[in-house]
Formats: structure tokens, sequence, C-alpha cells
């Protein structure tokens, strides 16, 4: 019998495993993966940005994590030895529209506390040779790193302290009892006190498993990008971000610079036909049905026609997916741009056509379930890790070493 299950291998989930370790050394915990590894889906297959906070909702929980987890993840990475780069971000502006939409984006940095400063066309020029914009604001505090990698210590770390982790190993069943939380998987029953599920693209599947119908639907969005040719690698100094469409939920088709010195251009926004599927030909009917039939997603596609119609052309030819990165950058070319694996955001939509806009926790008398954990999430896992483990503290009336320090 375990004290905690922790049902995902990605960062949220090896986070959260790793502090619960250090705040409740006595407990016997558990993490269950279906995959060989831990970090092979969204947490292996993004742009690696330590966000610094800029867009989000002041008050919100991702404005809060995302300041408080750029600081702990460059701690993290100080204190283990895992390469980052502060290079500092440039958003910019390339049009009057983009100026106004950038001006809003200003007072929400000062509202979140950010340390940033604003560039005339002049100045961006003199930082950024290669980029073309009216003006742009630059936030030195956002930087670079590889999350598969700050995940892989986190695995050792929890490993170190005595925790297992079952890898291959599918959840397929949970029941929750007046003492236990019974776990059935690919490889056999696990019974435990309690149960996190950090499960990532297939939260709301574990959610339905607990026998509870969730008020969302996760709907996977592609991230498609493009490697720059070698020669390129120097065209930018800092991240270079467009100025977002308030009224869309992604950043936009950025130029990064990944930790290994290349340079990627993206990621897109389009719907995946599979949960899990990184190719355009993927396809899963359960997958598909299953959005298809939900009319949250359906009012999404609906309310987003145009632009989503863009995204897909976008994705189907070069050249629209170029004219993006031209608006800012209008130096590189088709030929400069290869093939780089995509990723697939768990996105949750409500069952009205919203898309969840903050981190979303569902909570049972055992079980805890993260339910909405897209970008910044990665940069947010320790604080969100946090955040679980005081309230499993609370709900489940458990001490952390925290607690035990305060009142000594
Ligand atoms: C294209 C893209 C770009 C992004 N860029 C950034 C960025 O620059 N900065 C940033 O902060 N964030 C970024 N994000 C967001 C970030 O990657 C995610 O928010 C974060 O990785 C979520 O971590 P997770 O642990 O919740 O999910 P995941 O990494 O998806 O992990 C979930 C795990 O649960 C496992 N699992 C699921 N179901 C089961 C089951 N039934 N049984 C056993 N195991 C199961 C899966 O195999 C998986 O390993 C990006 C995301 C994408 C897709």
């Amino acid at each position: 019998m375990y004290d905690f299950i922790i049902v995902g291998g990605g960062i949220v989930g090896m986070s959260t495993a790793m502090q619960l370790l250090q705040q409740m050394p006595d407990k016997k915990v558990l993490v269950l993966e279906k995959e060989s590894s831990v970090a092979q889906h969204q947490t292996g297959h993004n742009s690696g940005v330590i966000h610094a906070g800029v867009y989000y909702t002041p008050g919100s929980l991702k404005a809060k994590f995302c300041l408080e987890g750029n600081r702990n993840t460059k701690d993290f990475c100080d204190e283990n030895g895992i390469p980052y780069d502060e290079c500092g971000k440039l958003l910019v502006a390339t049009n009057d529209l983009e100026m106004e939409r950038m001006k809003a984006l200003w007072e929400r940095t000062e509202a979140n506390g950010l340390e940033r400063s604003w560039l005339s066309a002049g100045e961006l020029k003199e930082r950024e040779p290669n980029i073309t914009g009216v003006g742009g604001i630059f936030v030195p505090s956002s930087g670079i790193v590889s999350y598969k990698r700050v995940t892989e210590v986190m695995a050792e770390k929890f490993q170190e302290m005595g925790g297992t982790i079952e890898f291959n190993c599918m959840v397929t069943g949970v029941t929750e009892r007046a003492g236990e939380v019974n776990v059935s998987t690919s490889k056999g029953t696990f019974s435990s006190q309690y149960m996190i599920s950090c499960s990532g693209l297939m939260a709301d599947r574990v959610v339905r498993m607990l026998g509870i119908e969730p008020q969302f639907k996760i709907c996977p969005f592609r991230g498609e990008y493009y490697l720059l040719k070698p020669e390129l690698n120097q065209v930018v100094n800092h991240l270079i971000y467009p100025i977002p469409d308030p009224n869309m939920p992604f950043l936009g088709v950025h130029l990064t610079r990944m930790i290994d010195g290349t340079v990627t251009v993206g990621p897109n926004a389009v719907m995946a036909w599979k949960r899990e599927g990184y190719k355009k030909t993927d396809i899963s009917l359960k997958d598909s049905l299953e959005a298809l039939t939900y009319p949250g997603i359906l009012k999404v596609l609906k309310d987003n026609l145009k632009p989503g119609l863009i995204e897909m052309k976008n994705s189907l030819f070069k050249s629209g997916y170029l004219k993006e990165v031209n608006k800012y950058c209008p130096m590189i070319e088709k030929a400069d741009l290869s093939p780089y694996p995509a990723g697939v955001r768990a996105q949750a939509v409500s069952k009205d056509g919203k898309l969840v806009d903050d981190f979303l926790f569902v909570n049972t008398d055992r079980t805890i379930n993260v339910c909405n954990a897209p970008s910044p999430a990665a940069t947010s896992a320790l604080p969100i890790g946090r955040h679980i483990i005081n309230a499993a503290a609370e709900q489940f009336n458990l001490k952390t070493v925290s607690d035990l320090k305060q009142t000594a």
C-alpha cells in the first residue's frame, strides 16, 4: 500500500513527486507512467522557454506561478548543474494595431511585477539588427532550458529519496473507496491512500475513471516548428515574439533560441486529430469522434473558423508560415526552414465553448487532479507541485517539513 500514487511522468508529475518526498520524507510514493521514460509528451516537445509572466491575467494562478517558477527553475538548474541561458525576450510590434496591443501588454507586465523596458524602433534595431518593427518590449528574465533534462533530474532526485517510478504502466481505471484508492494499470492494480493525477493530454480521461463527468474536455492542439539552418544560429540575440492577438490563446510563431544553440521557428496551433499525434497524418478515430461530439470544442472551432483555417493553410504550406515570421524577420527564406518535431498542447475546453484560461484542479476526497496545465506549466512546474502538496496537506490533514519548521 502506497501513501501517494502520482499518474504521469511529465514535468508536473515529477516536480510534485520530488517535492512530495522533500516535504513528507516518510511517505511511500509511486509514479505511474505509460511511456518508457519521463518527459515523452508535452514536457519533451516544447519551446524550452523559461517564461517571465508577460501575458497572464494579473492575480491568476498562471501569473503567480510563472513569476515564481521563473526564479525557481533557474535556482533548480543552478543547484543541479543544468544548463540554461537567461537570454531575455523581445516582443515586437510590426504595425499600429500591434503597437496598441503592445501598450496593453506593457500595462499587464507592470501589474504582473515584471522588470522590462520599452524600445523604440531604433533601439530595437540596435539590439536585434535582423529584426524589424515599430517598437518592442524587452523582458530580461526570460530564458531557455531543456525541460526534458530538468524532469530527468527531478526523477533522479525522487528516486534517490526512495520514490518508485513504474514505466510502461498505463493507468486504465481508478476506484476511490473510503480508506484507499485502487489504481488499475497494464501491470496490475496498485493501492494507495491518495492519488494525484498529472496526466496532461489524458487529464479528462483520468477524471472520468473516477466516475466523475468532467466539466471540460482536453482539446489537443499541435504546435508545429521549423528549424533554422545552422548558418542562422546567430540570427537573433534574444527570443523574438510577435504581439499576440488577445482573442487567441496561443502566443504566435516566435523565433526561439534553443539551449543546444539552434534556433526554431514556431509553434503554430492546429487542432490535432490524435491526442498524442505528432505528425500531420496521425489520426485517431476515437479521439476525433470524442472531440467532434463535444459541444464546447465544436463551438471553439466555429468561433475561430477564420484564424483556424489560416493556421491550417500555414501548416500545409511553408510559404504561409514563412509570412508570419517575415513580418518581423524579413531575411529568413523558405530554404532556411527545415522540419522539426512538433508538440501537442493539452488545452481544456469547457462545455460552453471556452478555452480554460487558468491552471485548473479538480479534487475528490482522496485525489487531486491537474486538469489544465498548458504553457507556462513547464516554467511553473515547481510552484504547481508546491501548490498540490499544500492542497494535499490541508485536504488530507498531513504535516509537511515546512509546517514542522514553522511550529518548531
Ligand atoms: C508546442 C508546445 C510548446 C510549449 N512551450 C512551452 C514553453 O516554452 N515554456 C513553458 O513553460 N511551457 C511550454 N509548453 C507547455 C508545457 O510543455 C506543458 O504545460 C507541460 O509540459 C505540462 O506538463 P505535464 O507534466 O502536465 O504534461 P506531460 O508532459 O504531457 O506529461 C503527462 C504524462 O502523463 C502520462 N500519462 C497520461 N495518461 C496516462 C495514463 N493513463 N497512465 C500513465 N501515464 C499517463 C503521459 O505519458 C505523460 O508522460 C509548451 C507546450 C507545447 C505542446
